[in-house]
């Protein structure tokens, strides 16, 4: 029987750019291919779809896939999790090494479509092949790859399974354990338990919130907080903006339904909004009310926000970019006074997101917070939940699934040493049956 390879590629030594190989007998398959935004982000002035794949590896912003090259095999698929940047981001710039297909559920694939169109360095031309959860599909004579649907914090996440004569490897990278999404089914937690029963070898799985304890809160959660802070108040007429993830498309689904008991126009604002939720309206993911708009560009920004400004503040919900205070991005020209939404005093700003914890990240929120506070905005921080499972999540899948053996993945150190203590508890090794990996290791599992 063949060995198992696992090659960190990215994504083991930090958060964002996640890529693992898999290599068994003369097949490798190709797990994720994503990109490290903040690495990007400190270098001004940079123009990604512009830049060469190396300089990006100098950068540590996408994964150094050229250890890859001295493996001996034929790269049959690259399989992607979900459609965030940090899984699928570096397709654009690496897909086209390889000869394989690109396999992913309808929504990912099509924002993979909208990554390559955009590159202008690259043509990747690699069969897209899109697959929903609950399918399986060949890859090799020896090799088939299933989708087990999950929840997290975008829409048509899925686990892969990869069915190999050792028995199956599951790779469950980015996901919560969600029975009550308001957007979407539950994970498929019965063929998780099946796959359990049947054998898994390995199981590969993110590491991000495992050193939080307790259990992430359902999306559910998330819908009342905001009902709560959007309409539990007295002061209707006061101007509101509420910022999320724009790839969010269950959170922003749930605002727009706020929006309409508070009798407001719910509008939709800034490039990536344009781009996540227009295609998951597009693919019918969702159905938007009649009255909402969504715009792009900043011209049209800008125009609606004229009309909004002169129609009245109080007439309308905006629902904009810049929540980690990105520097032009919506909210951040809000805060500048530099749209006709001029912030007057007790107008409301709602962040339903987190911060992302880099330096970077918390200077620019900082900065976006102290210039909307100068206008007299009120701010509310924090209506969000996670998307990531946290250590009782982890501890529950590990026990369902079972596997032989367990690498903790997308994470730094700390975090995968988190996963490691966890699963220490549930009966597991280090080094033996829990493995930590640093990018550009190679694991061989006899
Ligand atoms: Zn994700």
């Amino acid at each position: 029987m063949d060995d198992i390879g696992i090659i960190a590629v990215g994504g083991y030594n930090e958060m964002g750019r996640n890529m693992t190989a898999l290599h068994v007998g003369k097949d490798i398959v190709i797990f994720d291919m994503g990109l490290r935004l903040d690495q990007v982000q400190i270098h001004e002035d940079v123009e990604v779809e512009r830049m060469h794949s190396l300089d990006l590896i100098k950068l540590g912003a996408i994964p150094d896939d050229t250890v890859l090259k001295g493996v001996d095999g034929t790269v049959r698929a690259i399989v992607c999790t979900h459609g965030h940047l940090d899984h699928i981001g570096a397709i654009s710039k690496l897909a086209h090494r390889y000869r394989a297909p690109i396999i992913a559920t309808p929504y990912t694939i099509g924002l993979i479509k909208q990554l390559i169109k955009a590159e202008r360095k690259f043509n990747a031309e690699n069969e897209l092949v899109p697959m929903n959860a609950g399918e399986t599909k060949e890859i090799s004579s020896n090799l088939s790859i299933e989708f087990i649907r999950v929840q997290h914090s975008t829409i048509d996440c899925v686990f892969i399974a990869l069915h190999t004569p050792r028995g199956a490897l599951l790779y469950a990278n980015d996901f919560k354990m969600d029975r009550t999404p308001t957007l979407g089914e539950p994970p498929d937690i019965q063929r998780l338990k099946q796959l359990g029963k049947e054998g898994v070898f390995l199981m590969i799985t993110e590491s991000t919130n495992a050193g939080i304890t307790g259990k992430t809160p359902s999306e559910r959660i998330a819908k009342d907080m905001l009902h709560d802070v959007l309409v539990g108040t007295e002061e209707t007429e006061s101007g509101i903006i509420v910022t999320t993830f724009s790839s969010h498309i269950a959170r922003i689904n749930a605002i727009v339904e706020i929006a309409k008991k508070m009798d407001r126009i719910p509008v939709l604002m800034g490039r990536s909004m344009d781009k996540y939720v227009k295609l998951a309206k597009r693919m019918g993911y969702i159905k938007f009310p009649d009255n909402l708009k969504v715009y792009g560009t900043r011209k049209t920004v800008d125009k609606a926000f004229a009309r909004i400004a002169s129609e009245g503040k109080e007439k309308y919900l905006p629902i904009v970019t810049g929540h980690q205070g990105e520097p032009g991005a919506v909210l951040e020209r809000i805060s500048m006074d530099g749209t006709d939404y001029r912030i007057e005093t007790g107008d409301k700003v709602i962040f339903s997101a987190n911060v992302i914890p880099t330096p970077s990240t918390r200077a620019n929120r900082y900065a976006l917070e102290t210039k909307l506070r100068m206008r007299g905005a009120r701010i509310y921080d924090g209506v969000h939940v996670s998307g990531h499972a946290c250590r009782e999540d982890h501890w529950e899948l590990l026990r369902i699934i079972n596997p032989e053996h367990v690498i903790p993945a997308h994470g730094n150190l700390v975090m995968h040493s988190s996963y490691v203590e966890m699963a220490e508890d549930t009966g597991y090794v280090l080094g033996d049956t829990v493995h930590l990996l640093r990018n550009g290791e190679e694991l061989i599992l006899g």
